[in-house]
């Protein structure tokens, strides 16, 4: 039976930590829940997850958790995950992270993550912009949206996350939103049950320095837009006529391949007979 929300925190919340420092109307809380739900979900022991974070609003989610956690340095959430998984190849290691933190200045340890097919699962809290640090764009941020660096509109061509992800190699790969939070929580629940790496992007809502500067309206009206604005996997697939200017959701890739610390063991036991 699902827990309930007081049940959760109880559970896997740190006492004294919240309330969190999010802004109200900000999505991350429902991201995060979605993964806390998936722990639960799985039964996962508490002492054999390690979630780690980088830098930035999505990055404030290990604070609040009651796992093993790490708060780490910009950008670089992937590689000390990478170190944990490798010294510790039982642990359930998951990365939280932001659209900045893990495509921009931790864009090349998603790659050769992804490329080495870690069993990570790595979820983006993707809200389009660098919330944090006051709203300069990202590589996220959609061409010709405003930003404290882009007072004039932003130039720069998007990244797709999961498109990246996939082509660097992971093997599990989804996207889901805050409103879809329920879907959210089964693609991470896959994610961790996949051995290898697995991405997962999970579109946030910014009010405050996405929404406001953008003029997307409140918390309920982008989460509103993202109600209307997605379409699932499985009904562009077979009514590929819908999908014009819509967000694709759901299981994107799913591609089971060798697993690196498994792959890494096989040398250690070669030289160890
Ligand atoms: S700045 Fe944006 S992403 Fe950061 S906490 Fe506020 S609403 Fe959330």
């Amino acid at each position: 039976m699902m827990n309930n929300c007081s049940d959760l925190t109880q559970k896997y919340y740190r006492d004294g930590k919240l309330p969190h420092i999010w802004c109200p109307g900000c999505g991350h809380g429902i991201l995060l829940n979605a993964l806390v739900r998936a722990i639960d979900n799985l039964g996962l022991d508490k002492d054999n997850v390690c979630v780690v974070s980088g830098i930035g609003c999505s990055s404030r989610a290990t604070g609040y958790i009651d796992f093993n956690t790490l708060h780490t340095t910009h950008g670089r959430a992937i590689a000390y995950a990478t170190g944990v998984k490798h010294a510790n190849p039982d642990m359930t290691v998951i990365v939280v992270t932001g659209d900045g933190d893990c495509s921009a200045i931790g864009g090349n340890h998603l790659i050769h993550a992804c490329r080495r097919n870690i069993d990570i699962t790595t979820i983006c809290f993707n809200n389009n912009i660098y919330g944090m640090t006051g709203g300069q764009f990202s590589p996220t941020t959609p061409t010709g949206d405003f930003a404290t660096t882009a007072p004039h509109g932003n130039v720069d061509r998007t990244f797709d996350l999961c498109s990246l992800a996939q082509g660097a190699g992971a093997t599990y790969v989804g996207r889901a939103t805050a409103y879809h939070a329920t879907q959210l929580t089964t693609l991470i629940e896959n994610g961790i049950k996949n051995k290898g790496f697995s991405f997962i992007e999970g579109i946030s809502v910014c009010p405050t320095n996405y929404g406001r500067k953008n003029k997307k309206g409140d918390s309920v009206k982008m989460l509103t837009y993202l109600k209307d604005n997605c379409i699932d996997k499985k009904i562009a697939d077979k009514k590929p006529e819908l999908v014009e200017n819509k967000i694709i959701i759901g299981e994107l890739y799913n591609n089971p391949s060798p697993e690196y610390t498994e792959c890494y063991k096989t040398i250690i036991d070669k030289f160890q007979d």
